[in-house]
């Protein structure tokens, strides 16, 4: 068989398909032959590699995975979430807290590969109704964005949520996952292509950052609704956006972060901040139980998969270099 490795970091030159010796299922696990693989930003960093983290090379890449099971032919969706199941976080329901947390496709070898192991308590069979290319688009950026939205920011009904950089995995996601929780939604966009696509998702009202001055456009759309700020701020873009998103927050207001694409540091005004009352959380994925839950919505055609693009198994260098370009809007997967 064969599998995609990163044994250095670097561009997506450094992704090599090799030879592989077929896995060998131990106590617990199933081997699962791979269909499709979903693309998040995760797997650049796993690629690219980031400073002061040691990721185990060599590594398979690819945390989003749908296959079927090498036995028994069902098709399953893969749980990423590794984790102890013993200790008090675990206990709790909330796994990214157990020392132990991990990902399938960041701390072990991942989906990019023609059979993999895997945790049988991972796997998730798929009803019939459900087709491959839409559920590997779940477990990354649509739990994140449910834990975003529900367990850090308890979204309500009625509240106004800003969420950056539209187009993105998660926040396809999140701007679904917001007019379910009934929310209003702001989000901001590079294109007037994408600011289509995400008024069809359901987006309010969408900000074309690139041709309007963030800052006042917010400030028009809050304005001629009788506001002043929004309740809840999902951002993974970071350094470039994040002081743009605390200004946007009204009194009481929730920033939720994810990730910091465009870099790790951020200038944050105290006075803002205890006097407004606001809160700044961190996010990473959700519970393990999430997956079930986005898969269920999925299921009753309260949320949908959003594919940009698909790649054959064979370009996953050229699929990593376009999700690195930000011209996708919604998920970039490769298949068979
Ligand atoms: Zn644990």
């Amino acid at each position: 068989m064969k599998a995609w490795v990163v044994s250095r970091h670097g561009g997506p030159e450094v992704l090599l398909l090799q030879p592989k010796d077929r896995p060998q299922a131990q106590a617990g696990e199933t081997l699962v032959r791979v269909e499709a693989v979903g693309l998040n930003h995760l797997d650049l960093w796993v690629r690219k590699g980031v400073e002061g983290h040691t990721f185990p090379l060599p590594i398979t890449p690819g945390c989003d995975i749908v296959g079927t099971v090498e036995e028994t032919g069902q098709r399953v969706l893969v749980n990423p979430i590794l984790s102890c199941g013993r200790c008090e976080k675990c206990k709790k329901g909330f796994e990214p807290l157990c020392p132990q947390f991990g990902l399938i496709g960041e701390t072990t070898d991942g989906g990019c590969a023609d059979i993999i192991r895997v945790p049988t308590g991972n796997l998730l069979p798929l009803p019939k109704n459900i087709s491959t290319l839409d559920a590997v688009c779940l477990p990354i950026a649509y739990v994140t964005a449910w834990s975003m939205l529900t367990r850090k920011a308890k979204t309500e009904k009625g509240e106004w949520v800003l969420i950056q950089a539209g187009g993105s995995g998660v926040s396809v996601a999140a701007i679904q996952m917001a007019k379910y929780l009934g929310a209003t939604v702001i989000t901001t966009v590079g294109s007037p292509e994408k600011a289509e696509k995400a008024r069809a998702l359901g987006a309010d009202h969408v900000i074309q950052y690139k041709t309007e001055p963030f800052r006042e456009a917010l400030k028009k759309i809050l304005k001629s609704n009788g506001r002043k700020g929004v309740d809840i701020v999902i951002d993974h873009v970071g350094q470039e956006t994040f002081s743009d998103s605390m200004r946007a927050l009204d009194w009481g207001g929730r920033l939720v972060t994810c990730g910091s694409t465009t870099g790790p540091t951020a200038q944050i005004n105290l006075q803002a901040l205890f006097f407004k009352n606001l809160s700044i959380l961190g996010s990473t994925m959700g519970a393990k139980s999430d997956l079930a839950v986005v898969l269920n919505l999925l299921e009753q055609k309260k949320i949908k998969a959003v594919i940009d693009r698909t790649f054959d198994w064979a370009d996953l260098p050229k699929a990593h270099a376009y999700l690195e370009s930000r011209k996708a809007f919604g998920k970039v997967v490769i298949t068979r």
